[in-house]
């Protein structure tokens, strides 16, 4: 074919080639016929072009009549909770306002024609000519729903076998705990170092437990989550305060970093009473969800750091309030940045390998922080340490008045909910 411009008045190579393009129509053809998965074009201006038979299994719209009508009119995405896509959401929209990039979403639910909602993944992909200009867009869609339903199945089963292990290991812990303790027995040096050694282990196991519980609620989505107004700024010295023990044990200082370019030392703010004055960083979450985020990265910082000091840092602008939890440890290589988040990823190399853990708590943290449309992510180097920030979509004074006023007002009208804290598991 690229001897097309050269040949142009060659009878046979122009026979050749028309034939070539002929078959090769053909073949796009028989593939588009044949495949399972839905192949949908549409131009500019979101018309469709071309419905393969398997997005009309899928849709229940003959290609015919999905031909020349508007996309939206045939691609009815909703989420899992039935309520129909935004613009935003929409990856075909988000194609034709990006245009650069392929999109997928594999969480959307498509209605078909009789109305069924049937759980499909996307890929959604734009057509570019020569100048860069957007011709059309490629949708792939597939139906998922056995992919779901396994999915599903399980998460169940993780979270069954999690829920019902963790009673027994509890009762192993106590009992371990009771047989240790001086007053109610007596035991040999010997025996006290294998006891203590099984009690650490049993510990472990009650937190991976407890972690894999936690992380299969996270996916299935029913991870209780009661919101409400957070001044950012309180509750982090409150908690760091409580959390501190583990690293004044290690011998690391622990230090703060309030957003008003000045560092203070968290024993001396607490010993002298000092005040700092500074911003209110109002933002709508769980308290206790983001204790466990927080926890965990305070808890690593000091896992994975033998000398110097942890800094937790707040700072932020009208939209962001920004947490960081700061180390001067370990640190992590960068290959391993891109996976730190994902469920089990836990590096592996000699500065970490003797440190126990399960590798949930990073992930367990991101879907509790993209719970509040949130975003977590590291900064690290090697041998230097690392920082991990957590931004949350900030409150304005207004909007923070406005919160209070309601939490105000729904406690009034039940003060026995406003005596009782939510049950969290
Ligand atoms: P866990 O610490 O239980 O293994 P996490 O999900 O909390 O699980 O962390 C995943 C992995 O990320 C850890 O195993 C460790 O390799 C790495 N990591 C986390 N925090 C730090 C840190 N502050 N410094 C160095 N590495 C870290």
């Amino acid at each position: 074919m690229l001897g097309i411009g050269r040949h142009k008045d060659s009878g046979p190579v122009s026979v050749k080639t028309g034939a070539s393009l002929r078959d090769e129509q053909q073949a796009s053809s028989i593939i588009l016929n044949a495949i399972e998965d839905g192949v949908m074009l549409i131009d500019d201006k979101g018309v469709i072009d071309l419905f393969n038979p398997g997005a009309t299994k899928l849709t229940g719209w003959p290609s015919n009549e999905a031909r020349k009508l508007d996309y939206r009119s045939v691609i009815k995405l909703v989420n899992g909770k039935g309520a129909a896509y935004t613009a935003e959401q929409d990856p075909i929209q988000q194609v034709f306002k990006d245009q650069s990039a392929t999109i997928r979403d594999n969480k959307a639910f498509l209605v078909t024609r009789g109305n069924k909602q049937v759980p499909v993944s996307l890929s959604v992909s734009p057509l570019l000519d020569q100048n860069k200009k957007l011709t059309g867009i490629v949708t792939i869609f597939r139906d998922v729903t056995q992919e779901r339903t396994e999915e599903k199945q399980r998460t169940e089963f993780i979270s069954t076998a999690s829920h019902e292990m963790r009673t027994p290991v509890a009762a192993i812990e106590g009992y371990l705990a009771l047989a240790l303790n001086d007053r109610v027995s007596t035991v040999d040096n010997r025996a006290r170092d294998y006891l203590e050694k099984a009690h650490e282990s049993t510990q472990h196991l009650g937190k991976l437990f407890q972690d894999l519980l936690t992380s299969a609620k996270a996916e299935d989505g029913r991870l209780i989550s009661h919101p409400i107004l957070v001044d950012m700024g309180s509750y982090l010295e409150k908690l760091v305060n409580d959390l501190k023990f583990a690293a004044d044990k290690k011998g690391l200082v622990v230090e703060f970093d309030l957003g008003s370019n000045k560092v203070i030392d968290a024993t001396a703010s607490n010993k002298a009473g000092q005040k700092v004055v500074m911003p209110l960083y109002y933002v709508l979450v769980d308290p206790d969800r983001i204790r466990e985020v927080i926890t965990n990265l305070f808890d690593n910082a000091v896992k994975y750091t033998d000398q110097g000091k942890i800094t937790i840092g707040l700072s932020g602008d009208d939209q962001v309030v920004q947490m960081y939890i700061k180390d001067t440890g370990v640190g992590v290589p960068p290959e391993d940045i891109p996976h730190l988040f994902q469920k089990f990823y836990r590096v592996d190399n000699s500065a970490t390998r003797t440190i126990g853990g399960t590798g949930l708590g990073l992930y367990i943290g991101r879907k509790i922080v993209e719970l509040y449309q949130g975003r977590i992510w590291v900064e690290s180097e090697l041998g230097k340490g690392s920082t991990f920030y957590i931004n949350l979509p900030r409150l304005s004074t207004e909007r923070a008045e406005a919160e209070r006023q309601r939490e105000a007002a729904q406690s009034a009208m039940s003060p026995i909910n406003s005596l009782t804290t939510p049950v969290l598991q």
